[in-house]
């Protein structure tokens, strides 16, 4: 698959999300059966880990197809940037899409300031350089949406590996929004 197919591929499925008509196809044994010795994932999605928010729903995706990384307002962590990593290194997936999405409650939290705990506090760390070059008057889901595409950047600053990936052209990393009503996500 090229990358204008794997964008296409994600498109039609989120399209197919949003009519409410998911395929629901490559979900079941043989497909399973398929996959037991080897996996080529299409994509990567660094999503968080809001319940609202379902990458393999939001595309239409079936079992082997995405590669999902969640953390806390979708932010570039060791952990984070090493899984996305393997899935370039080793599984050859071509596209990584940063989803940021709509009523982020880490974003929110980020934005709002105050102290939460040890680790909540170290997370939202992440997410503070997004406020700090936001427009005077920015909303939270803009924050979330810079914090998207900050994060992009972030994924070639802090991994030699996703870095070389894209100087090569074997891979290409997109920042996107989800919708929370809708389900549409959309590519920016
Ligand atoms: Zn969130």
């Amino acid at each position: 698959m090229t990358t204008e197919d794997i964008l296409k591929r994600l498109a039609d499925g989120n399209a197919r999300f949003v009519a409410d008509k998911l395929s629901r196809s490559l979900q079941n044994r043989s497909r399973r059966e398929l996959l037991i010795d080897n996996q080529k994932p299409f994509a990567v999605v660094l999503s968080c880990v809001d319940s609202r928010v379902v990458p393999e729903l939001a595309f239409d995706t079936g079992l082997g197809e995405l590669v999902v990384v969640r953390v806390g307002g979708n932010v570039a962590n060791k952990s984070s940037v090493a899984s996305i990593e393997f899935a370039v290194k080793y599984l050859g997936t071509k596209v990584v899409v940063v989803l940021a999405h709509e009523n982020c409650k880490a974003v929110a939290a980020a934005c709002d300031g105050g102290k939460h705990s040890n680790n909540i506090d170290y997370l939202l760390t992440y997410i503070a350089p997004a406020i700090k070059i936001a427009p005077a008057g920015a909303m939270h889901n803009d924050v979330a949406k810079i914090n998207a595409r900050l994060t992009v950047a972030d994924l070639t600053g802090k991994s030699v590996i996703i870095k070389h990936a894209v100087e090569n052209e074997d891979v290409k990393i997109f920042p996107a929004y989800y919708n929370l009503v809708s389900g549409k996500v959309d590519f920016y």
